[in-house]
């Protein structure tokens, strides 16, 4: 019983004290902790705290916390300071310059997403985004007066999305049989990471982005150095413009940002342009009872943006709504679950 009650209270603990593994990370990881020792492994706090220009005392805490959640490793020296150098964790993902770089998706967090989540009890009881609390500005459309009201919030917010979908797109790309369709239209697709995988992974299929002017303008900036010409951008509104052409219509995390009346809205402009023997890949969490990713994301949802994350079912519904049926799902073990449905 002893036993039960100290993992029960381990449990608990953890519980507790998530948000303060969640800030040190953030916080390391803003102060470039996992550059400065991926560059120099094997500096000691002093020198630490003199790169990253803080405090030793601060810069003693906040190394030992990484240490103790297995971001950093330390190694002790006799009547010296101990030295610091990335864990395999640490040099996976939490270097700037990793493949697998997950410091963009990071900062949105600390930035974004934290100020809103202190916001939550209001979301719970408004269901409502937290915008206004958080950030003192009201936002009708979510991306246009939220995300892309300032350049450099703009940009995070694609660095955040960039980071996200080269560490899911392989998994969503290859998650289904797609020889048979010759073009994709990416709806959506941001800086271009996800169509970059899928053109990787199909050689046959060429794939447009289309996502509103501020975004297109910046991707060059996230070009790869490999780039493929099968990637093309176009510009315009998913709600109001017409759509470009295509056999598959890939929507990734795009559904999970708007209510169902929005949803079918876009589900039937797409359905529109889709001829029949054509398909949606809808790449999301699906809310599926498996770990607490899902639910805590659509929390996350919640205080964010005017959607929700949805079960398998609900997407599988909405879509027959609009001419879409033959429904498959691959849950990758990735971030992302895909989804495709066959328009009949
Ligand atoms: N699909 C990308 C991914 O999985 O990483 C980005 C997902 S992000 C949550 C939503 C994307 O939808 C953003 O790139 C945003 O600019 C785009 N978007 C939002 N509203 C739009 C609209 N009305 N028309 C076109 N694109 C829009």
């Amino acid at each position: 019983d002893s036993v039960h009650i100290r993992e029960d209270l381990l449990r608990m603990t953890e519980l507790m004290d998530g948000f303060k593994a969640s800030k040190a990370l953030f916080t390391a990881s803003k102060m470039r902790v996992f550059d400065v020792l991926h560059s120099r492994p094997g500096l000691d706090a002093t020198q630490v705290a003199h790169e990253i220009k803080a405090s030793v005392k601060g810069t003693e805490c906040l190394l030992e916390a990484c240490v103790s959640l297995g971001l950093l490793e330390s190694k002790e020296r006799k009547y010296q300071k101990p030295m610091y150098e990335n864990s395999d964790l640490a040099r996976r993902f939490l270097r700037s310059d990793a493949p697998l770089s997950l410091q963009g998706y990071i900062q949105h967090c600390n930035e974004l997403v934290w100020p809103l989540f202190s916001h939550l009890e209001s979301a719970v009881r408004e269901g409502t985004n937290q915008y206004e609390k958080a950030f003192g500005r009201k936002s009708d459309d979510l991306f246009q007066d939220a995300y892309y009201s300032r350049h450099e919030v703009k940009l995070r917010f694609m660095k955040a999305m960039h980071s996200m979908a080269k560490i899911t797109g392989k998994a969503v790309a290859t998650a289904f049989d797609l020889s048979s369709f010759k073009t994709a239209c990416d709806l959506g697709g941001c800086t271009g990471a996800m169509a970059y995988e899928f053109t990787k992974a199909h050689p046959g299929l060429s794939v447009t982005v289309f996502d509103l002017p501020g975004v297109v303008d910046m991707c060059g900036h996230f070009r790869p150095r490999d780039a493929d010409n099968r990637v093309s951008f176009v510009t315009g509104d998913f709600f109001k413009d017409e759509l470009p052409k295509a056999d598959l219509y890939i929507l990734a995390r795009i559904l999970h940002d708007w209510p169902d009346e929005k949803v079918h809205t876009l589900l039937s402009k797409i359905s529109d342009a889709c001829t029949p023997g054509g398909a949606v890949l809808v790449a999301e969490i699906m809310l599926d009872g498996r770990t607490p990713y899902a639910a805590l994301q659509s929390l996350n949802m919640l205080a964010q943006t005017e959607g929700m994350e949805r079960t398998e079912s609900q997407y599988t519904n909405l879509l027959s709504k609009h001419g879409f049926g033959h429904v498959r799902v691959v849950h990758t073990m990735n971030f992302l679950d895909a989804l495709i449905a066959i328009k009949i």
